[in-house]
């Protein structure tokens, strides 16, 4: 329960007073939670990231050999199932449904685990299994009930696979889902009748093993979700493996993750025994598809200038606009609206749901311009995004080494999808090392424009 006490979802305002920084550093130097950009990803999300890379078995029961399936035809799935599928618009399996599916589905079941990357269709191939495990006339005891397990980092995490079951399951009739949520209230010691329950691990402790409510002994399926930003919370990966200790032996354990590092992998092992383990490797973000500039501005009102000019010399689809600080993007976004430009500002101090509305605006074309500060600097995929730039440059919290991976996931907002983008950098003069390192470091080339020479910035449209 302490983890959920202390979840990030109820107490924002308590979460930024641990920091010490004054108010403006914070928002610089403050990332992204991992639960909240999984959750904004799922509220964004409209179809799939697909991905050119294969599928890698990393380990492999060799006594059942695996099969890859490329329609869900080819799945023992009932009718009823198939229908969901449709209705939820799928076609044809992910590249990860192609291989966890037959895998999760095989008789008799089989444990897995399985990586990658947010928006491949994980959640939707573990609710499919688990609304196949799961048959109706189960909800009975006379039938030995059996049960479905789900835990998710966060109670928001946890609604979404059920909204995600609640889809696919919709001609399922008879399969409920229960949410083992804080603040959930159910009857004491009264057995749940519902065969899916998804839960955050504290409250699904306390509805196991306090109240009484869910019998772990009957639990046939475990899927334990967003692995990697479990063990990231503190307290969620003891309560999960406590949670997973009690079940039984023949218990189907089901884990899935977007990354695998070290910490996660060794956590996915401790709980998954037996475990066959597929991997989707990440498409790599290139600059190759990217042109990058740089202007030297001194203060504030020249980076503004030289923002206006690159406005007047490129047709731009749509911008996004880095900045350093709250302030700094509130100023930025004041002055482009003085000016008639259609701006909107994505900064920490909005809510999950906020952010996700305003991205969804901008790509719906509603804003041409999108301010944010270095919350979100991953996840927006904005196709007509023709150029990016960085107000100021990423920096380590040292500040005198550029922040790498930023400036990558940055500029990668452009030239996705095969087109061409352009990203301008703005820094002080005593900043210019920054670019240097950079282009060092990715071996790329960031050329020096003059901000105030107009024939030169017509000539980058070609
Ligand atoms: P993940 O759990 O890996 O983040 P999701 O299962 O949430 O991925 O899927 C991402 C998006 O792709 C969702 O909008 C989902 O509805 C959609 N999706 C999932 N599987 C398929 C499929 N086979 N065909 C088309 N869309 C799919």
């Amino acid at each position: 329960m302490a983890a959920e006490r202390g979840g990030w979802w109820e107490r924002p305002q308590h979460r930024r007073g641990w920091r010490e920084e004054p108010e403006e550093e914070e928002e610089e130097q403050r990332r992204e939670h991992p639960a909240e950009s999984s959750l904004l990803n799922k509220l964004i999300r409209m179809s799939l990231v697909e991905s050119s890379q294969k599928v890698e078995i990393l380990q492999q029961d060799p006594s059942s050999p695996l099969c890859s399936i490329k329609s869900f035809e080819q799945l023992p799935l009932k009718e009823e199932l198939l229908q969901g599928i449709y209705m939820a618009g799928f076609n044809r399996p992910s590249k990860i449904q192609e291989q966890a599916l037959p895998i999760m589905l095989a008789y008799p079941p089989q444990n897995l685990i399985a990586q990658s990357q947010s928006g491949t269709g994980k959640t939707a191939a573990f609710v499919l299994a688990m609304l196949s495990r799961v048959s109706a006339a189960e909800k009975y005891p006379q039938f030995s009930p059996s049960k479905c397990l789900c835990l998710a980092p966060t109670y928001e995490l946890a609604l979404q696979t059920g909204n995600v079951v609640e889809t696919i399951g919709k001609f399922c009739a008879d399969i409920k889902v229960a949410y083992a949520v804080q603040g959930n209230r159910v009857p004491q010691g009264v057995a749940l009748e519902e065969q899916i329950v998804i839960g955050t691990p504290g409250t699904m402790l306390d509805w196991c093993f306090k109240r009484g409510l869910v019998d772990v002994k009957k639990i046939k399926v475990f899927v334990l979700d967003e692995a990697d930003i479990m063990i990231n919370m503190q307290g969620l990966s003891c309560q999960s493996i406590r949670i997973q200790k009690a079940l039984p032996k023949d218990c189907q354990m089901l884990l899935f993750s977007a990354t695998f590092k070290e910490a996660v992998r060794a956590f996915a092992m401790r709980i998954v025994s037996n475990a066959i383990v597929i991997k989707l490797r990440e498409d790599e973000l290139t600059l190759s598809n990217i042109r990058q500039y740089f202007f030297i501005c001194e203060s504030q009102e020249e980076k503004y200038r030289a923002l206006c000019n690159i406005y007047g010399c490129v047709t731009i689809g749509q911008a996004v606009v880095f900045c350093q600080t709250r302030r700094s993007a509130s100023w930025l976004a004041a002055e482009m609206s003085q000016d008639g430009h259609q701006v909107a500002m994505l900064t920490a101090e909005l809510t999950v749901p906020q952010r996700a509305n305003i991205i969804q605006r901008f790509r719906e074309g509603k804003e041409k311009v999108l301010i944010v500060t270095n919350v979100c600097a991953r996840g927006i995929d904005v196709q007509q995004v023709t150029i990016v730039v960085n107000f100021s440059l990423p920096t380590s919290r040292r500040r005198n080494e550029p922040d790498f991976e930023t400036y990558l996931h940055r500029i990668g907002r452009t030239g996705r999808f095969g087109k061409k983008g352009i990203a301008f950098s703005m820094v002080e003069s005593c900043n210019v090392g920054l670019v240097h390192k950079i282009e060092e470091y990715f071996q790329t080339k960031i050329k020096e424009l003059d901000p105030d020479d107009m024939d030169e910035l017509e000539r980058l449209e070609n």
